[in-house]
């Protein structure tokens, strides 16, 4: 279970994360989509802070929702409404249980997955957030989890998604939104500490 004061650091390195490597979800994603996943994603983490900055969040669902907030309005793309739903549904649930971290994480891959209509081995941000849900269900999340899923992503071929047009050439390149939510889960591991 995750303290208030972890969970609200976990955001702000996100935050850092994004606004840090902007130019490399760029980069990512100018080589299988349309170049703006760095762009969308850093004008979230600046939501995200400019959100903090008017009402610090007093529950760990007041967290998520302010985050999943911010990602909705100004992330756009599909990304958007996709890290919106993840983060909505996560600060439901805190609302009505007790939540193990690991079941917090399923149940933000679970709205991915009904969002974007999507599910793992499909090259989206599903391929990096299962596994980590899973690993931290087992107690066991570390970087080499997070590595092993960004690896294990890039051989795939795109079934959902811009990547997707490109099919078999898609292959070989790290999809944009694994790498965002690697530093999502990157930063979740230096929180905890
Ligand atoms: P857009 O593709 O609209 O420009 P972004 O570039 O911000 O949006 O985000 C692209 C990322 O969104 C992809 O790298 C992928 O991880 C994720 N994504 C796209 N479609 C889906 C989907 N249907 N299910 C899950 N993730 C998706
Ligand atoms: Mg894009
Ligand atoms: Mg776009």
């Amino acid at each position: 279970k995750l303290e208030l004061t972890t969970a609200k650091k976990w955001i702000a390195l996100f935050v850092e994360k994004l606004e840090n490597n902007m130019a490399v979800l760029n980069e990512l994603d100018t080589a299988i989509g349309d170049g703006d996943h760095g762009t969308n994603m850093k004008r979230g983490a600046e939501a995200i802070t400019a959100a903090f900055a008017k009402k610090e969040p007093e529950t760990l669902a007041d967290l998520y929702k302010t985050t999943a907030f911010a990602m909705i309005q100004k992330v756009g793309g599909a990304s958007g409404p996709l890290y919106g739903t993840a983060f909505l549904d996560m600060s439901k649930a805190e609302k009505s249980d007790e939540l193990e971290l690991g079941d917090l994480l399923q149940i933000g891959t679970d709205g991915l997955k009904r969002r974007g209509q999507s599910d793992v081995g499909m090259k989206t941000m599903i391929d990096v957030w299962q596994p980590v849900s899973e690993a931290a269900k087992n107690n066991q999340l570390n970087q080499k989890v997070i590595d092993d899923a960004l690896a294990k992503g890039k051989d795939l071929v795109a079934t959902k998604g811009r990547a997707s047009y490109l099919e078999e050439k898609s292959k070989g390149h790290i999809d944009p939104g694994s790498q965002s939510s690697a530093y999502l889960f990157e930063s979740l591991i230096e929180a905890i500490g």
